[in-house]
């Protein structure tokens, strides 16, 4: 367990502030005050549950609380970050941290979407009356979009780790066990392989279930001839992965579930072929959009296609219908088509890629086989 952490290679964590400090002209601010934890780890590898983070054209200064002061040194030292730890245990002693390293800044942008109310107002009257507070939205997250191979390397242990669970698992489903079983088995199989647990909540949806496309694992056993939507990922120093497969006990009962099978897969690769460079989200969506609506069924597509996955499970970039995102090299994105019906169930298959100059490379590798015998 330990040697997969320690065999994967370094990230760029270190080389991240600068490629923020690059987009902070242009968003009108000459200092950022991160407040967003997981761009905080972003930016410094912190991992612990209170910080704030300032960047500034010269400085980063890290503040957090008592508990964190030896981890946030250890961590910011491992990543090679260079930053004044500022530890204090009271708000008062942050505030006047903070108040210091921002003095002469005339404009300090925050994260305008994770900023609560009561915050802003507390920067707003106290803490920085002397700046002008710049509302910014995806500086870091913007950034995030492209992984370097330090975290390519951890989406794949991750990928790995959900890829091994099914494969253990997959016999089990024809003992009719319980879906919250199936989940259970999953969860400790990737633990067993490195994971520090699941990437979100594990979906197991078996019959009826698996036409509400985020359905909870319940008690319900898992019959034969019926779908199982199984949708999972693990989390690897951070970093998530995310999968869907379709499964059946013995081949589906009924006609139309099996044509369901074929054209979710059938969009599913379709829209895996329209990922690369210069490709938008939305191009992406209209490529498995379009076979399922030639199927007739447009209205039991009730999601976007997919989203981007790193050190969350739904990140920038989007795929959807709505989209404006255009992909890039290094962007890791999922392709999720699925169909539902409320008689039937429902079929949803999904990868996650990352996007090259000429197309896509998948991280997740689990067979698509439908049926279990
Ligand atoms: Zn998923
Ligand atoms: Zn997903």
């Amino acid at each position: 367990m330990t040697s997969l952490l320690t065999s994967l290679p370094p990230m760029e964590t270190a080389l991240r502030a600068d490629r923020l400090r690059a987009g902070l002209a242009g968003a009108g601010c000459e200092a950022l005050l991160v407040t967003r934890l997981v761009n905080i780890r972003y930016l410094t590898g912190f991992t612990g549950s209170a910080a704030m983070l300032l960047v500034t054209p010269d400085d980063l200064v890290f503040v957090t609380d008592g508990r964190y002061g030896e981890q946030s040194a250890e961590q910011l030292g491992a990543a090679g970050v260079v930053a004044a730890i500022e530890v204090s245990t009271t708000l008062a002693g942050q505030q006047a941290a903070l108040q210091a390293a921002v003095r002469g800044v005339t404009r300090l942008g925050l994260e305008a979407e994770s900023v609560s109310w009561a915050q802003q107002r507390r920067f707003a009257s106290d803490w920085f009356p002397d700046a002008e507070l710049v509302p910014t939205v995806g500086l870091v997250d913007d950034l995030r979009r492209v992984k370097d191979a330090g975290e390519v390397a951890r989406m794949q242990a991750a990928a790995a780790a959900a890829d091994g669970a099914l494969a253990t698992v997959r016999p089990m489903l024809a003992e009719r066990p319980e879906e919250r079983e199936v989940a259970l088995a999953l969860e400790v199989e990737m633990r067993r392989a490195g994971a520090s647990g699941p990437s979100f909540e594990t979906i197991v949806a078996a019959g009826p279930n698996g036409a509400k496309p985020h359905a909870r694992p319940s008690s319900r056993r898992i019959e034969r001839g019926e779908l199982v939507v199984i949708d999972f990922g693990a989390v690897v120093d951070g970093y998530c992965s995310d999968m869907t497969r379709t499964v059946c006990v013995g081949e589906p009962t009924s006609a139309t579930a099996r044509r369901m099978v074929e054209v979710v897969a059938t969009s599913q690769r379709a829209g895996v072929a329209a990922v690369a460079a210069g490709v938008t989200g939305k191009a992406v969506d209209e490529a498995c959009r379009a076979v399922i609506t030639e199927a007739g069924w447009a209205d039991a597509f009730v999601h976007g296609t997919g989203h981007g996955v790193g050190l969350e499970i739904h990140e920038a970039p989007r795929v959807s219908s709505t989209s404006t995102d255009t992909l890039a090299p290094g962007h890791v994105v999922t392709v999720e088509p699925g169909v539902y019906l409320p008689d039937e169930g429902g079929v949803r298959i999904e990868d996650t890629v990352i996007v090259t100059d000429s197309g896509c490379t998948p991280l997740t590798h689990a067979p698509k086989d439908l049926v279990i015998s």
